[in-house]
């Protein structure tokens, strides 16, 4: 079995995410990888060097600089004639890319699958329907949250953005930690939606995940109980998060918190 898998990049270097999806396809056989963008070698040269891939396959274009899913989805769609899976990484991206890829198959979409295969690639097709317009990147200090190794993520008992900064921000900085929400908490608009961890935020799967004031509600859990170990945080001895928490702490986070930052 072949399996397409597209590399998720920014034209320069590649991202960690996309190791995750080149591990899921490589249970499903031979692995080919699809490195779309404009001036684009050196990820492709970086990718060539993932092991066990058995083919690195380059569209270099102005039209795939972003990733646009109305130009790269085509794309795809011709090389899948000679693939058998295609695996997309879980990102923001990967997720609009893969299905309109789907669609256009008319076959069902599997989460986080892409696959990319010949090295006919017959050309930008974008329909005109969407053009890039701009970006603006996040900057943080702070590991991005697929990659962090620890993610601090607070919920709607944080009140507001400024308490969210105060109480959940020490505690990442004395960590060197991501920081995550619930959806509750980026709605209430206490941090950006790119913080969003759970079923329509992000996936993550840190070694240590530690939830504050998160109640685990299973849209939240869809995003984070691959975690390696659970620390939750929360006053309500009976909150489903503790459920899945491999470490708990009933109390008030407003005392806990300050208390543990310090000690850390
Ligand atoms: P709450 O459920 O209100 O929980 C707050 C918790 O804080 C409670 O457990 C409470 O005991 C505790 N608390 C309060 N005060 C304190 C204190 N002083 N100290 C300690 N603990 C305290 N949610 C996501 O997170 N991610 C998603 O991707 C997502 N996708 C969704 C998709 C759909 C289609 C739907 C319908 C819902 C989705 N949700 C998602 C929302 C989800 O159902 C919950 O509403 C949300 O996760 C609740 O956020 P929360 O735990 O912060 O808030």
């Amino acid at each position: 079995m072949k399996t397409l898998v597209w590399v998720e990049h920014d034209n320069s270097s590649m991202a960690d995410a996309t190791l995750a999806a080149v591990t899921a396809a490589s249970k499903l056989g031979e692995v080919h990888l699809l490195v779309a963008g404009a001036d684009c070698r050196a990820v492709a040269e970086q990718a060539a060097k993932i092991a066990g891939v058995g083919k690195v396959h380059v569209a270099d274009d102005a039209a795939y600089e972003h990733g646009l899913p109305e130009n790269v989805a085509p794309l795809i769609v011709d090389l899948m004639g000679h693939h058998d899976a295609f695996v997309a990484p879980a990102t923001t991206t990967g997720k609009n890319i893969a299905p309109r890829v789907a669609a256009l198959l008319d076959v069902m979409q599997i989460s986080d699958i892409l696959s990319v295969e010949i090295e006919d690639v017959s050309g930008p097709t974008g329909d005109g329907l969407s053009s890039f317009v701009s970006q603006e990147i996040a900057e943080s200090e702070r590991p991005e949250l697929t990659s962090a190794k620890v993610i601090v993520s607070g919920g709607r008992a944080l009140k507001d953005a400024e308490t969210f900064e105060e109480y959940i921000m020490p505690l990442a900085d004395k960590l060197g930690a991501g920081v995550g929400a619930s959806r509750a908490a980026v709605d209430a608009g206490y941090v950006p939606n790119d913080y969003q961890v759970g079923q329509t935020g992000k996936i993550v799967a840190p070694e240590v995940y530690i939830a504050i004031g998160i109640s685990g509600a299973i849209q939240h859990l869809a995003g984070m109980k691959d975690s390696k170990t659970i620390i939750a945080i929360n006053k309500d001895e009976d909150a489903p998060i503790f459920q899945v928490a491999d470490i708990g702490l009933v109390g008030d986070l407003y005392k806990v918190l300050p208390e543990l930052t310090e000690k850390l």
